[in-house]
């Protein structure tokens, strides 16, 4: 079942849910007082991802080679430059 939900950051998403009646009435009650969308989510989860860390704008490759292991910032790579943006812990 699709639902449009409005979701407690002020955005409306369709979100497929399963499950019975009443289990996915109270999943769309807790979307619309604390959920977030997914966008939303993603920008937290970038937030949540650069604490601590340095953003480092570095040649993919390099990143491939010594950094596999850091998360990269969602959409930044640069396909002319051919660099992607790292979060390195700032202990490293
Ligand atoms: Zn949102």
């Amino acid at each position: 079942m699709k639902y449009e939900v409005n979701f407690s950051c002020g955005h409306t998403e369709t979100t497929e849910l399963f499950g019975p009646y009443e289990q996915r009435r109270r999943k769309i009650a807790w979307f619309e007082e604390c959920g977030i969308c997914s966008k939303c989510y993603k920008e937290r989860k970038e937030i949540e991802n650069s604490i601590g860390c340095n953003e480092v704008e570095m040649f993919y490759g390099e990143f491939k080679k010594n950094y596999s292991n850091c998360k990269t910032k969602a959409g930044s790579y640069n396909g002319k430059t051919k660099t992607i943006v790292v979060y390195v812990p700032v202990s490293a």
